[in-house]
């Protein structure tokens, strides 16, 4: 059934979709913003959708922001969400610690940015690294923690370098059971509204190249951070909607849980890469952008 056709939006099948949803599952990058600009109508839409008694939930893989620093990037661009309501792969790396009982007095060591470092903070655990580390503290670093570290986390890194690739090499390589945890492995990501740049799947790909081994992924399109959203809100994936921009992360994430799904045009995907006879994922709906809900519904 997967591979059924995806049918275009309509005003019909919209609202059949809002009729039969209770949570909107939100891709943010290529849905609700690209870089720091809001997309067109993102704002009336979700105001429409909260006025309907809709769920709204905000699911991002780009891991160099914390819930906290997501919800002041809403706000900045005008937008209410509250922290409870963003589900970020630097939030899903913490929270994939703590659900497996990982012990406090072991170290994680942090191939990524800011937004990883406070989620782990906030969920009681003791990170190194992250995006500032310099060669001294590198050094400092191996010969006093190496041991004592459990796990590495590696997501969209900046500011990567050699040094940082051989000490997560090390703590994975030298220590029996150190767990290697992945954000998210999005080839490209819009860090600003210019282009694509490299994401987070170049510093998981150099980690794997050194140790042969695959990482734990936490974000999209794995079931973990469905599940652990799944807690949160009582409401069945069949009454869920996940609105995404990236097939192979968004829509297959939503698949994979048996959500329903919707494919925007307005951020990586085109409509005619969908009909490449490689492609094995298919959304239940497709349209232009977010805002064609709102348009779509007479009200
Ligand atoms: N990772 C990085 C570094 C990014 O810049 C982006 C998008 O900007 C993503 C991942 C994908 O984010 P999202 O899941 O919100 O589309
Ligand atoms: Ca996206």
């Amino acid at each position: 059934t997967l591979k059924e056709k995806s049918q275009l939006l309509t005003s019909l099948n919209t609202q059949n979709l809002l009729d039969s949803v209770d949570a909107f599952l939100f891709d943010c990058d290529g849905v609700i913003w690209k870089g720091d600009s809001l997309i067109d109508g993102v704002s009336d839409t979700l105001d429409f959708l909260r006025s309907m008694g809709k769920e709204l939930v905000f699911v991002t893989n780009n891991s160099t922001k914390s819930r906290r620093q997501y919800a002041k990037k809403f706000h900045s661009v005008g937008i209410s969400v509250s922290e409870d309501e963003i589900f970020s792969s630097s939030f899903a790396a913490a929270m994939y610690l703590k659900v497996n009982k990982f012990p406090k007095e072991k170290k994680v060591y942090v191939i990524g940015e800011e937004g990883i470092l406070e989620e782990l903070e906030l969920a009681g655990f003791t990170p190194l690294g992250g995006p500032h580390l310099i060669l001294l503290s590198i050094v400092l670093c191996t010969m006093l923690h190496l041991l004592q570290v459990g796990a590495v986390v590696v997501g969209l890194d900046q500011y990567i370098n050699f040094y940082k690739l051989h000490y997560g090499t090390l703590c994975i390589r030298e220590n029996p059971g150190c767990l290697f945890i992945a954000t998210n492995r999005d080839a490209v990501g819009n860090l600003t509204d210019l282009q694509e740049w490299p994401g987070a799947g170049c510093m998981v790909g150099a980690i794997c190249g050194t140790t042969q081994k695959d990482p734990i992924v936490v974000g999209k399109p794995s079931t973990f951070l469905m599940d652990f959203l799944l807690e949160k809100f009582n409401i069945p994936t069949s009454k869920m909607c996940m609105v995404g921009d990236r097939l192979d992360t968004d829509i297959l994430f939503g698949q994979n849980s048996g959500c329903r799904t919707l494919l925007v045009f307005s951020g990586v995907t085109k409509e005619s890469d969908l009909q490449d006879p490689s492609n094995q994922i298919h959304p239940e709906y497709m349209t232009t952008a977010l805002s064609d809900i709102l348009h779509l519904t007479n009200n």
